[in-house]
């Protein structure tokens, strides 16, 4: 567990410069960072709308695409310590707030003999994790029984399924008297009173180091196989993972690639279906439900970053960790509104 470190946060001198008493908030982008955003301030009493240039599909955002893993502990294998620490506050967070969609089972991470070297350093830079060996693996999916001699199960992570935690976020938004706007593109600089801005990549004009890494991925669907948390394959080159949706489907992905494309190549598409076979043979017979890539909003450091300039907020960055850092940062965003508390490694007062 990472220890909560004081030295995070303080409490700021120079308080939002706001007239007393403004309670409206627009937020800007309902993905998963608007979203929570909305959700938390909205629950907290503040009078919030979002605007939201897409339907109410989604399919524009980023967060239509993610595999939705809350993982903050794999994740450490190859991120700063401050994703771990949002993560395991994000954690509580979404069990907090949606526990009927919070699947709290855990997750496991396997490897063939050759990819053995990568398996134990993994294992050495990802904390909370057992081991487990064939009967293990068999305990836990019985699915996988005699695929592995041996796999890390990380059991306090969890995962969402982003195509229903958004529209459940959107409606708790609403349940808490905020109000959505659909197909209702806003500018950032034509808003009154504190201004949220979570237009992921769309952003850019307001923060020029952003950056689109794409993500790939395919959603397959058989009954042959059951899965109860998200098994991840060592992969020399991505973090190749499958996750189990609802209706017999499963997410196999994602690449990692720094394009701003939108398309699937064939080689990405035969390495993500060779990581689902190389987990379960069964997967050769799944029906291929869908191919499809999104563009992970990034900055250069690749660290998420909530920006303060005046009444207007700019939370972006997320990366490839959106789902598993929006509601910490929701948090932080709550918390300077309210008593001025500044994060010292996530915010950025201009
Ligand atoms: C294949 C893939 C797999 C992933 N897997 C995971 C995972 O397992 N776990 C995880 O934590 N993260 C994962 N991610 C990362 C995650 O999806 C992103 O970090 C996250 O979606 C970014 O969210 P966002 O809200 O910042 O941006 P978006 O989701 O892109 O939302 C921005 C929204 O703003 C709207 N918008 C833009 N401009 C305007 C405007 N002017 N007015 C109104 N609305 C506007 C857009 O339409 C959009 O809906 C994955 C990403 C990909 C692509």
């Amino acid at each position: 567990m990472v220890q909560p470190d004081r030295i995070h946060t303080h409490i700021s001198s120079s308080r939002i410069n706001l007239p007393v008493g403004t309670r409206s908030v627009t937020v800007i982008g309902a993905g998963i960072a608007g979203a929570w955003q909305a959700l938390l301030l909205a629950r907290a009493g503040f009078d919030v709308t979002v605007h939201e240039r897409d339907s109410d599909a989604m399919a524009q955002a980023a967060s239509h695409w993610a595999g939705g893993m809350l993982a903050p502990y794999c994740e450490a294998e190859a991120s700063e310590p401050l994703i771990t620490r949002l993560g395991e506050r994000s954690l509580t967070l979404w069990r907090e707030h949606l526990p009927d969609e919070t699947r709290c089972e855990g997750s496991l991470v396997v490897a063939h003999a050759r990819d053995r070297a990568d398996y134990e350093r993994f294992a050495r830079m990802a904390p909370e994790h057992t081991r487990l060996d064939a009967a293990g693996i068999e305990a836990v999916e019985p699915s996988l029984d005699g695929r592995f001699r041996e796999a890390l199960f990380f059991p306090d992570e969890g995962h969402v399924e982003p195509r229903k935690v958004l529209p459940a976020l959107h409606a708790g938004i609403r349940a808490a008297g905020g109000r959505i706007a659909f197909e209702s593109e806003q500018a950032a600089d034509q808003a009154d009173g504190i201004v949220i801005d979570c237009r992921g990549l769309a952003a850019r004009d307001a923060l020029p180091d952003l950056r689109g890494v794409k993500g790939e991925e395919i959603i397959v669907e058989t009954d042959e196989i059951t899965l109860a948390r998200p098994v991840r394959l060592m992969h020399p080159r991505w973090p190749l993972y499958v996750i189990p949706r609802d209706g017999n489907r499963f997410m196999i992905g994602a690449t990692s690639i720094e394009r701003e494309d939108d398309g699937v190549t064939v080689r990405s598409a035969l390495e993500l279906l060779s990581a689902a076979y190389a987990v379960h043979p069964a997967f050769a017979e799944a029906r291929i439900v869908e191919i499809g890539s999104g563009l992970r909003p990034a900055f250069p450091d690749n660290m998420p970053r909530i920006t303060i300039e005046g009444s207007r907020i700019a939370v972006n960055g997320l990366y490839r960790h959106g789902f598993l850092l929006a509601p910490a940062l929701a948090e932080l965003t709550l918390n300077y509104l309210t008593r001025g508390a500044l994060d010292n490694e996530v915010m950025r007062c201009a």
